[in-house]
C-alpha cells in the first residue's frame, strides 16, 4: 500500500502488530481517551484502521513538551513517535483492536486541536439524531458510522468489480435532465441561460439507460444519485443512491440471475456468505394471498389461509353478512410453541386496530377442532374444517379477519402477520438475510382520482404478453401481467426492474393507454421514441436501492446511518442548513 507510509506517519494503526515489536514508528490519529496514571499518560489512539494504546511518560520529555502533552484532550489529532512493544501479559486491553501491543511514545506532535465537543463519538447513542447530523464530523468518527460507511463502500466496490468482469461499463448520465416519471414529484432547477425553462433532477436514469441500449452499449451500470420530491416517510431520502443496471438481449431470468450472483459475491466479500439455495421466486398474487403484501418477509412462516370456503355455509352472523356481500374470511395460525398469553393476544388485537384493521377474532386448535368463545356460533363440522385448513397444529392460535374488499383485507392480514411476528421476536434478527424475488406484478392499475390507468412499475415496462397491446378491452388490460421483478430483503423492497418495451410503436401505444395525447407524447417522450425507432435491441434492467440495502445489512434503524450526509425527515440538512434562501443574484462568487 503506497500511503501506509506518508509524510506524517510510518504505519497505519492496523499495521502495528506484534511481529513489529521493537520497531520505531510514527502513528497518527485521533485521541479517543486520555488517562493520567501517576504522571504517566495513557492514550487510546484511533485512526481509520484501528485503535492502539499509547504510553507517554512526560518525565522523559523537555519541560515544555511535558506541559504540552498534558494539554492533549480527547479528539485532538496527534502524531506519536515511539517504539512498538508487547503489552505485559495480563494487561492486554480487550476493548482495543490491537490488544496485545502498545506504542511506547517518546515524542509527539499536536496536528489538530478540538474545541469542546458536543458529544464524544463513542457516546453517539446518547445524543439526538439532530445533534449527530449537525456535528457530523464528530459522529462520523464513531465505530458505527465508520463500520457502516466502510461496509457500504465494500459492497459497492464488489458490485463494480463483478459487473466489470461481466462486461458492464459504468456510464454517467446527466443530473440536469428532463422529467422521468417514476411516480414522484421532480426537483426543478431553473435555467439561467433559458429564462423560464427548468431542468428536472432525475428520479432515475431510466430513459438515458434505455437510450444507451439503443446506442449499442449493451451492458451499462451506474452508481446513480436519484432525486424524488416526496413526502418523506421514515426510511426515505429526497436524494438516494441506486445501483442502476441495464442490459441488452436479456429476459427476466437473465437479469435476476445476474443480480443474484453479484449480491452473493458482495455478501461473501463482506464476510456474510449466503447459503447456496437460490432466492425463492414467488408471484405478486401469491405474495399478496399468502403474506398480505408484495414485499413479504420470509424469515418466518405465518402464512395467511383463505377460509372463505370453510365458512361458505356458516350461520355465524358476522361472517355471514360479509360473505353474503361477496367478502372473504382469512385465517393466520401462530404455532402453539409460542404459547402466547391472553395479554399478548390482546396486544396484537389492539395494535391491529391502531393500524386501521379490525381487531382479529381468535381461538385455538385443541385435539383437532377449533375452540374459542366464537365456537358456540360454529358447527362441529366448521370447527373441524377450520382446524384442518389451518394445519391442525395442537394449541396453535388462530386469528381471523373478514372483510368485503379482498385487497384491503389482505393488506390488513399482512399487517397483523407482521405485528404478530414482531411480538414473537421473529423480525429482529437482521443477521439472517432472506431474499426473495416477487414477479408478475399487474401491468396497469386504474387510478380513480385521475380517471386513467397508471403503470404499476413504470410506463416503459413491457407486459409479459405483447398481444395486450392490440386490445382496447378493460378486462384484458387490467389482467395483463408485467415482465417485472422486485427483489425483497427481510420484508423490504431493495430493488425493482423489468424488461422494457423496445419497439417505438408499442411504447407509443402504451403512452396512449395511459391517456397521453399525441402532443404530450411528443413533447415528453419524443426523444425516447425516436431512439427506439432508430434500431433498439430487446433490453431490461433493474435498480437496487443502495441505502436501504446497506441499512438492512448493518441492522441500522435508519437509512440515515448508512449515508454520510443525509437529510432529516423534514428534508433539511442540519449540517449545512440547506435548503436556504438565496439572494436574488445568488451568493457572492468565491
Ligand atoms: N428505473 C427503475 C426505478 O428507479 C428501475 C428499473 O426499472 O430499472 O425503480
Amino acid at each position: 500500500m503506497i500511503l501506509s507510509h506518508t509524510a506524517y506517519r510510518s504505519h497505519l494503526v492496523a499495521q502495528a502488530t506484534r511481529e513489529l515489536a521493537g520497531t520505531p514508528m510514527h502513528l497518527c490519529g485521533w485521541v479517543e481517551t486520555v488517562r493520567d496514571h501517576g504522571g504517566v499518560l495513557f492514550f487510546h489512539l484511533r485512526d481509520a484502521t484501528g485503535k492502539l494504546q499509547v504510553i507517554l511518560d512526560p518525565g522523559r520529555l523537555s519541560p515544555e513538551a511535558a506541559e504540552e502533552a498534558g494539554r492533549i484532550r480527547p479528539e485532538w489529532v496527534v502524531m506519536f513517535s515511539g517504539t512498538l512493544r508487547p503489552r505485559p501479559p495480563g494487561t492486554e486491553h480487550t476493548s482495543l483492536d490491537s490488544k496485545d501491543i502498545e506504542l511506547e511514545a517518546h515524542g509527539f506532535e499536536i496536528l489538530g486541536v478540538a474545541a469542546s465537543l458536543p458529544f464524544r463519538p463513542q457516546d453517539r447513542d446518547k445524543v439526538s439524531e439532530e445533534r449527530r447530523l449537525k456535528d457530523r464530523a464528530v459522529d462520523l468518527r464513531s465505530d458505527t458510522m465508520q463500520a457502516n460507511l466502510r461496509l457500504r463502500h465494500k459492497v459497492v466496490a464488489s458490485f463494480r468489480s463483478s459487473l466489470d468482469s461481466e462486461g458492464f461499463i459504468e456510464v454517467e448520465t446527466p443530473c440536469l435532465a428532463k422529467s422521468t416519471p417514476e411516480g414522484a414529484r421532480d426537483f426543478l432547477v431553473p435555467s439561467r441561460l433559458q429564462p423560464g425553462a427548468y431542468f428536472a433532477l432525475p428520479q432515475s436514469p431510466q430513459l438515458f439507460k434505455q437510450i444507451l441500449m439503443a446506442g449499442g452499449i449493451e451492458r451499462y451500470y451506474q452508481v446513480a444519485r436519484c432525486f424524488r420530491d416526496e413526502d418523506l416517510r421514515a426510511n426515505r431520502q429526497p436524494e438516494f443512491t441506486q445501483l442502476d443496471i441495464e442490459a441488452s438481449f436479456v429476459n427476466e431470468s437473465d437479469v435476476m440471475c445476474l443480480v443474484e450472483a453479484i449480491i452473493r459475491k458482495a455478501l461473501e466479500d463482506v464476510g456474510r456468505p449466503l447459503d447456496p439455495k437460490p432466492f425463492p421466486i414467488i408471484t405478486y398474487q401469491e405474495a399478496v394471498d399468502r403474506y398480505g403484501t408484495d414485499a413479504p418477509d420470509l424469515r418466518f412462516g405465518l402464512t395467511i389461509v383463505n377460509l372463505t370456503r370453510v365458512f361458505a355455509d356458516t350461520e355465524f352472523h358476522l361472517f355471514r353478512k360479509i360473505l353474503d356481500s361477496g367478502g372473504q374470511v382469512l385465517g393466520l395460525a401462530i404455532p402453539g410453541s409460542f404459547q402466547l398469553s391472553r395479554k399478548s393476544i390482546e396486544t396484537i388485537r389492539a395494535k391491529a386496530e391502531e393500524a386501521g384493521a379490525e381487531a382479529p377474532a381468535w381461538g385455538h386448535i385443541e385435539a383437532g377442532v377449533f375452540s374459542s368463545s366464537l365456537a358456540k356460533f360454529l358447527s362441529e363440522k366448521e370447527r373441524k374444517a377450520i382446524a384442518e385448513a389451518m394445519g391442525n397444529g395442537e394449541n396453535d392460535l388462530i386469528l381471523f379477519q373478514a372483510g368485503k374488499d379482498p385487497k384491503t383485507l389482505r393488506l390488513n392480514m399482512g399487517r397483523i402477520r407482521l405485528l404478530a411476528a414482531d411480538l414473537l421476536g421473529l423480525t429482529g434478527e437482521h443477521r439472517h438475510l432472506s431474499f426473495i424475488w416477487v414477479v408478475r406484478f399487474p401491468w396497469l392499475e386504474w387510478d380513480p382520482s385521475r380517471g386513467r390507468y397508471v403503470a404499476v412499475h413504470h410506463p416503459f415496462t413491457s407486459p409479459v404478453d405483447l398481444s395486450v397491446f392490440q386490445s382496447e378491452t378493460r378486462s384484458v388490460l387490467e389482467s395483463a401481467l408485467a415482465a417485472s421483478y422486485d427483489l425483497v430483503l427481510n420484508g423490504e423492497e431493495v430493488g425493482g426492474g423489468s424488461i422494457r418495451i423496445h419497439r417505438a410503436d408499442l411504447q407509443r401505444r402504451m403512452l396512449e393507454i395511459l391517456g397521453l395525447g399525441k402532443e404530450e407524447i411528443e413533447a415528453r417522450f419524443g426523444f425516447l421514441l425516436q431512439a427506439l425507432a432508430q434500431g433498439a435491441p430487446p433490453h431490461g434492467g433493474i435498480a437496487l436501492g443502495l441505502d436501504r440495502f446497506t441499512s438492512i445489512l448493518t441492522g441500522s434503524e435508519s437509512i440515515r446511518d448508512v449515508i454520510a450526509f443525509p437529510k432529516t425527515q423534514t428534508g433539511t440538512c442540519p449540517l449545512t442548513g440547506a435548503p436556504t434562501q438565496v439572494a436574488r443574484r445568488g451568493y457572492l462568487r468565491l
